[in-house]
């Protein structure tokens, strides 16, 4: 028996080889966002010259967080272990650039790796305008497909504009008649003079917007519905011109350019709570989320001050500014969607004229409001325009490096990197920052093909501060990541990222 032991180890370990060949060449993987925690050792696993994926073997642990996964490929299989079927989805996607990279190093195994992985944020949010310019349900479907790629999981679709209304409400059939074609579109930047002189529309059918929440669940995407309120509303009171405070026989349009206009929904028009409840009751019905973006941004009140039914509604209530008109909507429209089982949230103008506790504030005027809402003790989506603003130029010289027109401002990716969650906030108040997002306004993007440049790579930058804020790495390393493990993936789809968005690599 004494000489046997090593006779038997040897020959195992022969086994051992031929069933896995050689072990594989250390490779250090480039990852985005980055994973909590990664460890070499192990055999790997051989990627099947006729597959683009070996076989992937992944059982659901509850023992695990909701979106936390384990991959591991050190014993000659690909293992994802996730807290759910989303958490066995991003492991996928780290897998997608595992297999991306070790393919463009012209490697044939993937190296034996323990992977330990889940998201900092539980809402990691991407904002696209299909309003100020429309985008095909196949668009919107690629677009969902580049957020999840970056474990983004909340698409907030903007579907309500003072120049297009781009959502199907079969109670109000008008809405997408009249609202959701302009006469005309501003030509150049705003300010000009020029208008294009062409009718533009396009909207969502409810089949279609169904469609897009199934596409979106299947890759662990949550939809959230934007339907503004009282402001943006101009494409609304064309539509329905008795809603505005200058009543019934004004003249309302489809906005042709950008901007903010005064008018907005009369909130002295009982009508009106009618008309937001009738249009949300549809729109609960397509989108299951949990929230429902209600907007509140950028609603100027001299049409209040003026209107005799704002001004009634005011005395009747106690109301000593019109602030508190806004404030009132918002409560009774939250009420109306609380009773269904929804949350809402808004820009951070909700705050204005007080806003109710149960309310998550989206703060996009920088930082600042969603600071002070988390000191109120509201929850809150971080979308600062200083960092999270695609629609932003990503250079400091456009005209030099190419890139085409753009609302202003300047965001370049190491920018967008560098934003901190936490920043003003002590351990209680930290707890109500419950997630990040980034917004693409698309004024000034008029193409799918664009909104993929302002988007990228700028999303990956997104994706780790929601991801994983404290994990993040010295900014040249993010780049080398994004090269090694995004970019394949960006040239294999064919998705057209800015190549410039890298020319401030200092
Ligand atoms: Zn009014």
């Amino acid at each position: 028996m004494k000489n046997i032991l090593p006779f038997l180890l040897a020959a195992s370990l022969l086994a051992l080889f031929v069933s896995c060949g050689e072990p594989a060449t250390p490779v250090d993987l480039k990852i985005v966002p980055n994973p909590v925690s990664v460890e070499y050792g192990g055999w790997g696993v051989k990627i099947p010259a006729d597959a683009t994926m070996p076989r992937l073997y992944a059982p659901i642990d509850k023992k695990l967080a909701p979106e936390e996964y384990i991959l591991d490929t050190r014993r000659g299989k690909v293992k994802i272990r996730g807290g759910s079927d989303a958490a066995i989805f991003w492991g996928q996607q780290t897998l997608l650039q595992i297999i991306a990279q070790v393919k463009k190093q012209d490697g044939k195994r993937i190296p034996g790796v323990l992977i330990h992985d889940k998201p900092a944020f539980s809402y990691r949010g991407a904002h696209l305008d299909c309003c100020r310019h429309f985008f095909t349900v196949d668009e919107v479907k690629e677009f969902i497909d580049m957020i999840a790629l970056h474990k983004i999981n909340v698409f907030h679709w903007h579907l309500t504009e003072d120049q297009g209304w781009r959502a199907e409400i079969k109670a109000y059939p008008r809405l997408t008649e009249v609202g959701s074609v302009r006469a005309e579109t501003l030509v150049g930047h705003y300010g000009s003079k020029e208008y294009d002189g062409t009718p533009y529309g396009g909207f969502y059918t409810q089949d279609e917007m169904r469609d897009v929440v199934a596409y979106a669940a299947a890759h662990h995407v949550t939809v959230i519905p934007e339907i503004e309120m009282p402001g943006h509303a101009s494409a609304a009171l064309a539509s329905y011109p008795e809603l505005g405070c200058r009543g019934a026989d004004y003249p309302y349009k489809v906005q042709t350019t950008w901007g903010v206009f005064p008018e907005v929904f009369c909130a002295g028009n009982p009508e009106t709570v009618t008309f937001l409840e009738k249009v949300l009751e549809e729109i609960c019905d397509i989108f299951p989320s949990e929230y429902i973006h209600i907007g509140g941004d950028e609603a100027p009140r001299e049409e209040w001050e003026k209107c005799p039914k704002c001004q009634a509604l005011m005395k009747e209530k106690g109301f000593t500014r019109e602030a508190e008109l806004q404030s009132y909507l918002i409560t009774t429209v939250e009420k109306y969607l609380a009773d269904k089982g929804r949350k809402i949230i808004g820009w951070d103008e909700i705050l204005d004229g007080g806003v109710s506790q149960s309310a998550t504030v989206m703060s996009w005027r920088g930082a600042k409001g969603g600071i002070a809402a988390a000191k109120m003790g509201n929850d809150v989506i971080m979308t600062p325009n200083s960092h999270f603003y695609f629609d932003y130029y990503q250079t400091k010289d456009p005209a030099d490096s190419g890139e085409p027109l753009a609302i202003g401002g300047y965001l370049p990716l190491r920018k967008c990197y560098s934003f901190d969650p936490f920043d003003q906030l002590n351990e209680n108040e930290k707890a109500h920052i419950k997630g990040i997002q980034a917004n693409i306004w698309t004024e000034y993007i008029a193409t799918f093909d664009h909104v993929q440049q302002m988007a990228l790579p700028r999303l990956a930058a997104l994706a780790e501060v929601a991801w994983c804020p404290d994990n993040r790495t010295e900014y040249d390393d993010f780049v080398d990541r994004i090269v090694t493990g995004l970019l394949p993936i960006y040239d294999a789809r064919g998705y057209n990222y800015a190549p410039y968005a890298f020319k401030d690599i200092e």
